[in-house]
């Protein structure tokens, strides 16, 4: 029997703040998409991986950081373009929505200010501080990570999450993205399950099976318009692999690609479908964190659930 994990990148403006011109479409769905995805998951109670950019969480800012160690100009834009936007800079409340959720969805880190962990311009001491950063602000809220997804599954710098207590981070997928990954899947029969493993350095590597939103542009309509949309078909595909054999269907987006109703009728399709099978089969949804531990234990390592327990939540408010 397989598992089926779901994880989202929770950013806001974060996303895009580095981005010469920043997609609108996807800037202005951020929040939109964040809430109907909490809504979705609460109506098939489908436990989430949501990493959340740490900066979301505070109060207010200088927009200028001095103490922290980024390159030069990393926070122009909120300090310029986006200093009135404070609801591309913050996100408070939708952060307390998801602690507060019904469903138990699983708090992890996207760092804390999107960093790319890869670029050889991010250099060892602005990855320690990005994790230290969120660490602090979780803290402060009454919680802690143990999953952390890279901006732009851009790996670098595992040592540093080791040291700082992660336990799991998502790796890049085996497979071929958007179309492509319609192609090996439905034509070429190739499996979009993974194998999460330790790595070198500790961590369970969740990696990737398939980005949500990879089929997107005038080739989404053409195929829309004579077939049902492809990416929930190949969703079904991963679903239905998962409860035969074993291995991960591990699934990823951003809230902000659900930029418009037909966006939210595709996870609508690909979690009913999920609840569907759930509860005619063994199959089990897992957060990364789940998956951390399963992988752990098998080998004899310990692994300690930390899930947002009732005394953190009774915290917030
Ligand atoms: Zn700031
Ligand atoms: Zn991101």
């Amino acid at each position: 029997m397989g598992s089926v994990v779901l994880s989202l990148d929770a950013e806001l403006g974060w996303g895009f703040h580095d981005l010469p011109e920043p997609p609108t479409d996807r800037v202005e769905s951020g929040r939109r998409g964040w809430t109907a995805m909490l809504e979705l998951l609460e109506e098939f109670d489908i436990p989430a991986t949501w990493a959340v950019v740490g900066h979301l969480m505070l109060e207010s800012c200088d927009g200028v950081h001095a103490d922290h160690p980024a390159p030069d100009g990393w926070f122009d834009r909120e300090r310029g373009e986006w200093q009135d936007r404070e609801d591309l800079r913050f996100g408070r409340g939708l952060v307390r929505d998801l602690l507060e959720s019904d469903v138990d969805h699983e708090f992890a880190s996207h760092t804390f200010s999107h960093v790319l962990f890869g670029r050889p311009e991010t250099d060892r001491e602005l990855a320690v501080a990005e994790l230290e950063r969120s660490a602090a602000i979780a803290e402060e809220w009454g919680c802690s990570f143990e999953s952390f997804i890279y901006p732009r599954n851009d790996v670098g710098h595992r040592d540093v999450l080791a040291e700082h207590g992660v336990s799991a981070y998502r790796g890049w997928t085996p497979n071929r993205e958007g179309v492509r990954a319609v192609f090996d899947s439905m034509v070429r029969d190739r499996s979009l399950l993974v194998e999460p493993f330790v790595d070198e350095y500790g961590l369970v590597n969740v990696p990737a099976s398939l980005f949500l939103f990879g089929f997107e542009g005038p080739a989404r309509s053409v195929a829309e318009s004579i077939w049902e949309d492809p990416m929930v078909a190949l969703a079904r595909c991963g679903i239905d692999e998962a409860t035969t054999s074993d291995g991960t269907f591990h699934m990823w987006l951003h809230p902000n690609n659900l930029t418009t109703e037909r966006d939210d009728r595709r996870m609508r399709a690909i979690l009913s479908y999920l609840d569907r099978r759930r509860s005619d089969s063994d199959l089990v949804v897992e957060t990364m964190a789940d998956v951390a531990r399963r992988i752990r234990c098998s080998r004899g390592v310990d692994g300690e659930p930390t899930r947002i327990d009732a005394q953190a939540k009774a915290s917030w408010n």
